[in-house]
């Protein structure tokens, strides 16, 4: 099982499982192989040295598990880069936006109704589902 890092057109970093280099090439070049935030099929394999992933079950399992493990892998990597506001989420949003406060990435949870506030407002805010494994510390 090869890791590869990858990277979307819109900038988004993620890792992808292959089982080898040629597979990788196949399915990246038949776009095959989608960003798991954005769905972008237009990928590049950043340069970086392939290790194989021995840690967390055998290759037939990583291979049915993969699409579902890079998912969880890239929640885990935006849990990691954002600061949990909690259900302060909707203030705090508005809070950067109207510059009250620095400009940083935050998640949090907020309602419908205040999801369609901060959309009416102007603001954008992604909805994700995050399973409670995806809240588990990288590896
Ligand atoms: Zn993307």
């Amino acid at each position: 099982m090869k890791v590869f890092n990858l990277r979307c057109e819109r900038e988004h970093h993620f890792e992808g499982w292959f089982p080898s280099l040629e597979e990788s090439e196949r399915q990246l070049a038949n776009h095959m192989t989608r960003c798991p935030v954005c769905d972008s099929a237009d990928l590049t394999r950043v340069p970086s040295a392939p290790r194989l992933n021995i840690s967390s079950g055998t290759p037939a399992q990583l291979a049915t598990a993969s699409p579902q493990s890079v998912w969880l892998r890239a929640l885990r990597e935006l849990i990691q880069n954002t600061e949990d506001v909690g259900p302060r989420f909707a203030e705090e949003a508005r809070r950067i936006h109207y510059g009250e406060v620095a400009e940083r990435a935050i998640r949090g949870v907020a309602s419908e109704r205040e999801r369609i506030e901060l959309h009416e407002e102007g603001i954008e805010v992604i909805a994700v589902p995050v399973p409670p494994i995806a809240k588990e510390p990288l590896q």
